[in-house]
């Protein structure tokens, strides 16, 4: 037995060993690539997912959509577009008005952007909700605690909570919390799958969603798109935000008015210039 429990924490050792070598030798390969890299930015945020994978979070397929919006990053020089920051400076004046606002994560938002989120919720005092599309307990604690190292003070849709089925659909795409998504009139939802966003847009919220796809079924459906990638558009949100926050509520309704989401998508791909 003794002999057993030698051998278990020598194996032990060896495994936290490689470990300790495979974060170096991550880190030393990364601080060989120069900041001037011009796929600097994009390595940068593949680490971060990769690390989320590994810290449980993201899922596997998590990775797989990540690199559907890398290439459309690719495609419009990884930079904000006029008709995206026309998209930003709706929703903020959306997000404004409302008078219940959620702000939805998934694991690629956790990953990638849970610091904004926290951030974007305590100015709007806007309620945050997990919301996974494979959804595993494990991964929602690790994405709660993640939201609450980071300074939120209350995290929606976790087990404690009351999950409920929009417009009674009995579907692990339809489950809300009754105090966030349930009954939220306003709801972002960045990097959003399209049977999740058709549930939310069908049962009458606004939906934002944030998705650098234009012809994603998320994109298409939204109330507004905001086509970017969620680094860029989260900060840039947060300033239309506070640059709107003390106009009048006509004001903010006319930005909402003016705005179509179907044509600034189609304004969008015009920005797609292939040389
Ligand atoms: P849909 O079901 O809406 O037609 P999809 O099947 O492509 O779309 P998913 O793979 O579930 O949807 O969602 C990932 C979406 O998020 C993709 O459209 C991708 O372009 C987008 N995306 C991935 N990473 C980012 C990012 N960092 N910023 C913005 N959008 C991103």
């Amino acid at each position: 037995m003794h002999h057993l429990h030698i051998i278990i924490q020598q194996i032990l050792n060896i495994v936290i060993n490689i470990k300790i070598i495979y974060i170096f030798l991550d880190i030393i390969l990364f601080i060989m690539i120069p900041k001037n890299h011009p796929r600097y930015e994009s390595l940068l945020l593949r680490k971060k997912i990769v690390e989320a994978f590994n810290n449980g979070i993201l899922a596997d397929s998590g990775m797989i959509a990540h690199g559907r919006g890398e290439t459309f990053d690719y495609l419009i020089g990884e930079k904000t577009s006029e008709p995206a920051k026309l998209a930003i400076k709706t929703a903020a004046a959306m997000l404004l008005l409302a008078k219940n606002p959620v702000l939805s994560v998934n694991g690629n938002t956790a990953a990638l952007a849970n610091k904004e989120i926290v951030k974007l919720s305590k100015i709007l005092d806007a309620k945050i909700e997990i919301n996974l599309f494979y959804r595993t307990e494990s991964r929602v604690r690790n994405i709660e605690r993640l939201l609450l190292e980071n300074g939120a003070t209350k995290v929606l849709g976790t087990d404690f909570d009351n999950l409920m089925y929009i417009n009674n659909i009995n579907s692990p795409r339809a489950t809300a919390s009754l105090d966030g998504i349930y009954n939220a009139d306003v709801v972002l939802v960045p990097l959003e799958d399209g049977d999740r966003a058709e549930i939310l847009v069908n049962s009458g919220k606004k939906v934002i969603t944030i998705d650098l796809n234009p012809l994603s079924r998320t994109s298409k459906m939204s109330t507004i798109s905001i086509m970017d990638n969620i680094v860029r558009a989260l900060p840039l949100l947060k300033e239309e935000i506070l640059s709107l926050k003390f106009e009048d509520e006509d004001y903010l309704t006319s930005i909402v008015t003016n705005f179509n989401n179907n044509e600034n998508l189609k304004n969008y791909l015009k920005t797609i210039n292939i040389k």
